[in-house]
């Protein structure tokens, strides 16, 4: 274990241009549920699931509807405000300050990275502490609008302030497509980066889970010195069909500070 703590040290260092990907297992150590694990927010109330299936045709159909419903009902992540980050976030943000780190792109809505103290965050499913407008996809502080008195007044849903399109959460449902500046931009990362830090996600749903292959088939068509390193609890899908070069075992926010230890103790002049 030890040695590959150490390996991706090395790597991180020799590295041109890092990035991360991140899931649901760097939050769920701050203590936020994930959806499908044992006590999983859609194993314990399967019909939470099936409404969640629907938020995005009930928008479609009716932002009006989609809006008075969110407004009245509790959160299903429960209050993220009261959740902080964990040494894992810390890490990363340690290694973006460092120079090392030039993005994290997370699955994750929690907003955790960027109060761990990231800059320089994609969030590829949304921010549930943002909303955003789907004509033009600027997003917004939710304190822009007062949704409570739009509610009263009978004025749902919210307008783009810019051009007057239908806001929604910035966080995306079933069945909606990623917005298209956060998925290009997602994409050219994977494509010009030279190591993946992969933490805590097993990259199984899609189109998130083309990163990860992208800078693999980069690394075997053209034989660019590309590194994926994944770090997990378990192994993965990544870890079984050899996408990722090698696997460390644990959890995220235990692993990641110690490689961050040994890449400032190497960095440091003796
Ligand atoms: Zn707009």
């Amino acid at each position: 274990m030890h040695d590959l703590i150490l390996r991706a040290a090395d790597d991180l260092i020799r590295s041109k241009y890092a990035i991360a990907l991140t899931g649901a297992g760097i939050s769920t150590e701050s203590g936020i549920p994930d959806f499908r694990g044992p006590s999983g927010i859609w194993t314990k109330d399967p019909e939470a699931e099936k409404r969640a299936y629907q938020s995005y045709e009930k928008f479609r159909r009716n932002p009006k509807a989609y809006w008075e419903e969110r407004l009245t009902a509790p959160a299903l992540l429960g209050d993220l405000r009261k959740v902080i980050p964990n040494p894992g976030h810390h890490a990363l943000a340690e290694l973006e300050r460092i120079g090392i780190l030039k993005w994290v792109i997370t699955q994750n809505v929690d907003n955790l990275h960027q109060r761990g103290g990231s800059q320089k965050v994609l969030d590829y499913h949304g921010n549930a502490f943002k909303l955003r407008c789907i004509a033009c996809e600027s997003r917004y502080d939710p304190d822009v609008f007062d949704l409570e008195r739009l509610r009263i007044e009978d004025q749902l849903p919210p307008r783009c302030k810019k051009c007057g399109g239908v806001i929604k959460s910035d966080v995306v449902h079933f069945n909606e497509p990623i917005p298209p500046d956060i998925a290009e931009q997602s994409l050219e990362e994977a494509t010009r980066c030279d190591l993946m830090l992969i933490c805590g996600t097993s990259a199984v749903v899609f189109p998130f889970a083309n990163l990860p292959r992208v800078a693999k088939r980069r690394q075997l068509e053209n034989g660019e010195g590309i590194i994926l390193i994944e770090i997990n609890a378990e192994p993965t899908p990544l870890t079984e069909q050899k996408i990722s070069n090698y696997f460390i075992r644990g959890k995220t926010g235990q692993i990641l500070p110690q490689i961050v230890e040994e890449v400032n103790r190497k960095r440091s002049p003796k």
